[in-house]
This record gives structure tokens, sequence and C-alpha cells, in this order.
């Protein structure tokens, strides 16, 4: 059993996943012994519950209660600002220091630590670092036009992430631009269109950066198409936010009313279909249309179905092989226009093919052209890899049996490496709401008590490597954030959100959140 013994467990990442798993651990009879250690690259905690939960749905981010009880517990102890990265075999073994970090924007205020430096401290290691990058469309245009963003770099500049607070303006200037194409019909697809369309001035008592308030208030944006390869069927958002995107004032919606109809009468037909009631009650809420008309409204949004982005173009004449003339250069870095290849239904390789939830696209011959002035992929996020440790590149995560890391590449694939666990979005690839997140951190860690439960008495940690090792040797000057530090910086973007009338103001860079601490 877990009681009497001195186990330890450290956390990588600070999101919805390692707080849930912390709490469990806690929470287990006979843990009383237990000590989790949890690192987070920022000095903020939280992961996508701040940075990527949209800031008018304040109702989801309620979690974070729970996550704060669980960092009160003395058992606990939270290390923000703190950046593990994996070690890289060195050129000069009298150096083994030298660390690559498993994150496209570093941050050099972020103390770092190698993995390895870890797994000398923890009987077990988890591993929640989520996904922190795009998942590519792969097609021509997309990484060399202005104006073409991933929804993820939106997303965390409405929520004041650090890395991106400036990273829109002036690069992307919405004051210019009057329709936005989303590629992806998923919920963060939908949580960009109604933070396009939504009236700004009812963003403003939540916690919306105020320079981020100001840019979308100079925003011209009046069209967002949201497009996606598959039919009314297949779509990935849920209700809740399609009833969101219908009621928004001054808001029309705009859709093929032949392919919703084909789509009831096809729910119709198969009401043992997978989620055959919620799709149903999709389906006839949109075909209820929108609360302000179409007609009569000055902003519009549609759902565009089977049509897949073929190639991203600088204008809407312009095929992208014609020369582009020297006086249009300007212009023809721009994105102009999508070339859609059209799509149809057939069933999947996978199903039966009884179940149209389940079709696949297919592209037809039939393609367009349709201008847009902005577009943003939203076909999910990715992972990265830790370098040492195993990574499934084409799922974009930690490859794990159960929570357990495991390397499909080696001659023994399904045996465990040792004490190396993952959960959340980097076990589980980037889907799933906050409460399938705590289910699976909650399994796993049960999977790592009981794992631990059979560690031999005597060959734990035993917390004996040194209590302050990451300070001491780690820190390299830089600032580690402890939990009573986060508190503050929690306190003060609530007393200045207060005096604007609003839920808080976020601190929207690393350096303005060290500042404030004594
Ligand atoms: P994350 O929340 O991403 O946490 C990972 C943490 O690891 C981050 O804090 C990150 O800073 C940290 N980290 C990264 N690299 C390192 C490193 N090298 N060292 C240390 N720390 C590191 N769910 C809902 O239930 N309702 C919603 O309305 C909702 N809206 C969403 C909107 C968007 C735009 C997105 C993207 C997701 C939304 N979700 C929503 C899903 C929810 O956010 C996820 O289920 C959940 O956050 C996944 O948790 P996680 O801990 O696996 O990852």
């Amino acid at each position: 059993s877990l009681a009497d013994r001195h186990l330890r467990v450290g956390i990588v990442g600070g999101g919805p996943a390692g707080f849930y798993a912390a709490s469990r651990l806690l929470s287990l009879p006979g843990s009383e012994n237990t000590r989790v250690d949890l690192f987070e690259l920022l000095p903020t905690p939280f992961g996508l519950a701040r940075y990527g939960v949209a800031p008018d749905h304040p109702e989801v981010k309620n979690c974070e209660h729970k996550f704060e009880e669980t960092a009160r517990d003395p058992r606990f102890r939270f290390f923000g600002n703190v950046q593990i990265a994996g070690s890289t075999p060195s050129p000069d073994p009298a150096s083994p220091d030298t660390v690559s970090v498993p994150n496209t924007h570093p941050s050099s205020l972020a103390a770092t630590v190698p993995f390895d430096a870890l797994r000398d401290h923890y009987d077990a290691i988890l591993l929640t670092y989520g996904a922190s990058l795009d998942r590519p469309l792969g097609i021509p245009g997309e990484n060399t036009l202005l104006n073409v963003l991933s929804a993820r770099t939106f997303v965390n500049f409405y929520n004041g992430h650090p890395y991106h607070s400036s990273l829109l303006a002036p690069l992307v200037d919405l004051s210019k631009l009057d329709h936005a194409t989303i590629i992806g019909q998923g919920n963060v697809a939908l949580d960009v269109a109604r933070i396009l369309l939504k009236d700004v001035d009812a963003l403003r008592e939540y916690d919306v950066p105020e320079p981020v308030l100001a840019e979308l208030a100079r925003s011209r944006i009046r069209r967002v198409d949201v497009v996606g390869r598959r039919g009314p069927l297949q779509l990935a958002a849920t209700t809740k936010e399609l009833r969101e995107m219908l009621s928004l004032p001054g808001v029309g919606f705009d859709v093929d009313a032949g392919l919703l109809d084909q789509a009831a009468q096809d729910v119709a037909a198969h009401p043992k279909m997978d989620g055959a009631r919620a799709k149903k009650r999709a389906i006839g809420l949109l075909q209820g249309g929108s609360k302000s008309s179409l007609a009569e409204s000055s902003r519009s949004w549609s759902l565009q179905f089977l049509k897949s982005p073929a190639e991203l173009l600088p204008t809407a004449s312009q095929e992208a092989s014609a020369p582009t003339p020297l006086e249009g250069m300007l212009d023809s870095q721009v994105v102009g226009a999508v070339r859609y290849v059209h799509n149809e239904l057939v069933p999947s390789s996978s199903s039966a093919g009884s179940d149209p939830s389940t079709m696949s696209a297919r592209a037809t011959a039939k393609t367009t052209i349709e201008p847009t002035s902005l577009v943003f992929k939203s076909v999910g996020y990715r992972s990265i890899g830790l370098p040492g440790l195993p990574f499934d590149e084409r799922r974009g995560l930690i490859p794990n049996d159960q929570g357990r890391i495991v390397d499909p590449s080696s001659s023994k694939p399904n045996v465990p490496l040792a004490g190396l666990y993952t959960s959340g979005w980097l076990a589980r690839g980037p889907t799933g709401v906050i409460a399938t997140t705590m289910f699976d951190a909650f399994a796993t860690a049960d999977t790592i008590a009981s794992d631990l439960a059979a560690i031999p008495d005597g060959k734990e940690k035993r917390f004996s490597a040194g209590e302050e090792f990451l300070i001491e040797r780690w820190r390299g000057g830089k600032r580690v954030v402890s939990w009573e530090d986060w508190e503050r910086i929690d306190r003060v973007e609530r007393e200045r959100g207060k005096a604007k009338g609003k839920l808080r103001e976020k601190i929207t860079s690393v350096e303005a959140m060290l500042d404030v601490l004594p």
C-alpha cells in the first residue's frame, strides 16, 4: 500500500491534466506521505483553462477553484516559470547541461531544467505539457502568404498568452479586413468565429486584455465562413456552441439548406447512428437559422460543407501559378482567395458503411475559387516530443498504454518505460473537453499510485537528492514562481480588472508578471 511510503511524483505541465492528476494522487487512501511537485513553463498555472477556453465562457474556468484547493495542500509544490527540456547528447561530455526545449517559443526568462535531472528526483514523472503546435493544412500558400493564421495564435492572442500578446498587430490589421475564412468546424473554430463577430462591448466584462479589446473594436470583419471537408452530420462543433453563434445579436446565418434537409432525412433514417439524438438536435437548430435574419444583419457567418482547401491564393482572380506583376507585389503577398476541392461522402474504410455519421470525404473533380481576406487554420493542435522519449509523429502525441509511456519502436513495444507517464492532450491528442481530461487524469493517477505501491520498501527516492535541487542547480538566475507568487499575480490582475469593471486585467508578458512580485 501507499501508506507510510514517502513517494515523490513530478508533474510537467500545469494545465487541467496536471492539476487533476495531482489532486487525485493526493486524495487517494494512504497518500499522506506522497509529495507532488508540478513544473509549469509559464509563471501562471491552468494551461488552456486560462489561455484556450474563451473569455466569454467564464463558467468553464470554474475548474480553477478545484486546482487552487490542490495547490494549497502542503504536500504540493508549484514551480512556475520553469521549462522542462530534453537533454541532448552534448558534444562535450564535461558539460552535460546542454538542453533542447520542446516548445516553439522558448522563454529566455524561464529556468530550464533538463528532463534527466527530474528523473533522478522522482519515483514517477507524469508529462502533461499539452499540445503547443498546430496541425498544418499542407497546402500551397499556407506558410508564404500574409493574413494566414492558426486559430491557436488568435486564441492565444485574445486570451493574453504572453508568447502571443503582440503577434497579431501589426502583422494582421483587423481594421483593413472584412472577410474571414476558418478552415475546420470544431468548437475552437466557433470560438474564433464568435470572438470575431460578437459585439466587442459584450466582451468587456470578462478578462479580454484591453489591447485586444481595442484591436477587436477596430475590426471590420463582417463575414466569417466556417468550412469543413465533410457534411452536417460529421460536424465536430457541439450544440451549445452552435446555439450561441445562432443567437448573436445582429449576426445572420447562411447555410445550404438542401444539405441540412438531406442530413435531417439521413438521421431520421438511421436512428441508431452514433450520437443520433445530439445530431438531430444540432441539425434542427441549424435549420431554424439565426435569431437575427440574414437579410437584415450587418454581420454574418456561414457553415460550408464538403469543401477542402487545396491552395491559398494571393487574389481572387489570379491562379497561384500566374506570374506576379511587379507592381502587384505587395498585394500578392496577402491572401485573397481559397481554391477549394469539393468533396462527396463515401463510407469510411473502417466502418460497415451503414452509419452516415462515420462517412469520409472523397474529392470530386469540382473546384471553386472563393474570395477572403483572412484565413484561420483550425484543424487541430499537436504536441511536440521531448528529445530522448518516444513520440508518435503522425498522431502528434506520446505513445502510451493507459498513461504508461511505451516505445513502439523498441524491441519490447508494449513494455512501459518504468516510472514515466503521460496524460491529457499530450497523451490522447488534442481532443476532449476539460471533463474528458479530468477522467483521463484520474485514471492515470490511479495507475501511477498502483505502480508506486509495488516499489519495494527502501527503493523510493525519499526526498533524498536535495529538496531544493532545482533552485540550487538549474535556476540560473531566473525567477522561479511559487504558488504564493502566482496568488500575487492573480490578485493584481483581479484588482486591475475591478478598476475597469471586468473580471481581471491579464498581465500579458512574463516580464510584467515577474515585475509585480516582491
Ligand atoms: P493544457 O491545458 O494545454 O496544459 C499544458 C500546460 O503545460 C500548459 O500550461 C503549458 O504552458 C505547459 N507546458 C508546455 N510546455 C512545457 C514545458 N516544456 N515545461 C513545463 N510546462 C510546459 N474544454 C472545455 O471543457 N470547455 C471549453 O469551452 C473549452 N474550450 C477550449 C477552447 C480552446 C481554444 C482549446 C484549445 C481547448 C478548449 N477546451 C475546452 C479543451 C481544454 O482546454 C482541454 O481539454 C484541456 O486544457 C487539456 O488539458 P492539458 O492539461 O492536457 O493541456
